[in-house]
């Protein structure tokens, strides 16, 4: 059976008390109106972790995530947060590649090997981001793009390691715009991925891995994406900064 997840990526908003603040509300609407077998995943910038980790009861479905972490183990690499050091402010899940930080920050496919290679080494579960901009879309080789993504940074991991991963399909010109894909775009392109990632490993393994959608995913269209067979969650940018929507996405399964 595949986890049911919805994780709020934050990105570069919430100073500490608008973050603790906003988390509690999370916690507390969760504890008493969630009632299904969703995993939540919180998704703040990096300084809060340590001080977020504090509020979050034991025995919850609720989990730390960051929203990054570098490409290498340790050493010279100023500014940097490693794997390990996400570990141990106790977190469970990281995102890899986003198309923001693939765009502003030019990240590889190589280093986003490396990232999700690393994470799976102390334990943390990498959510890989994968999609399409409108141009490519457009030009209609949008499956085939999206699928090499995934060919580029997470084939060379063992059976028993892409196992262990979350994907994102997140098409680029839903992200931040409003403008959701329909969910007979996402389910086609989840299954699409699916199908590759069963081509690959096996078809068992495949329907193991959860797919999430990404892209303006609200508490409007959350019910009509979920209830696709290959969407297994969300991942939410703007909608996670609002405890009452982010919850309602999380109750839209
Ligand atoms: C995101 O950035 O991952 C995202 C899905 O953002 P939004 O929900 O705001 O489109």
């Amino acid at each position: 059976m595949r986890k049911k997840i919805v994780a709020g990526n934050w990105k570069l908003n919430k100073n500490l008390e608008e973050g603790l603040s906003l988390a509690s509300e999370i916690i507390n609407i969760a504890k008493d109106e969630l009632h299904n077998q969703a995993i939540l995943v919180i998704n703040p910038p990096f300084i809060h972790l340590s001080s977020l980790q504090k509020l979050i009861p034991q025995n919850t479905n609720i989990r730390l995530g960051s929203q990054n972490c570098y490409h290498q183990k340790s050493g010279a690499f100023t500014g940097e947060i490693s794997a390990e050091m996400l570990k141990s402010v106790g977190v469970q899940y990281t995102i890899v590649g986003h198309s923001e930080r693939r765009e502003y920050f030019n990240e590889t496919a190589e280093q986003l090997a490396q990232k999700v290679k690393l994470l799976l080494e102390v334990g943390i579960t990498p959510i890989f981001c994968c999609g399409e901009s409108l141009s490519i879309r457009e030009s209609g080789s949008h499956l085939a793009f999206v699928a090499q993504q995934i060919t580029d940074s997470l084939f060379d991991l063992s059976v028993e390691d892409i196992q262990k991963i979350v994907i994102a399909y997140e098409p680029i010109w839903a992200i931040g715009t409003g403008k959701t894909a329909s969910s007979a775009q996402a389910q086609e392109m989840h299954a699409y991925l699916r199908n590759h990632l069963a081509q690959k490993y096996s078809q068992e393994i495949a329907q193991n891995i959860s797919i999430l959608y990404g892209g303006s995913c609200n508490p409007q269209n959350a019910k009509e994406l979920f209830a696709c067979a290959d969407i297994d969650g969300g991942l939410i940018g703007g909608a996670s900064l609002k405890s009452r929507d982010f919850i309602t996405i999380a109750q839209s399964f």
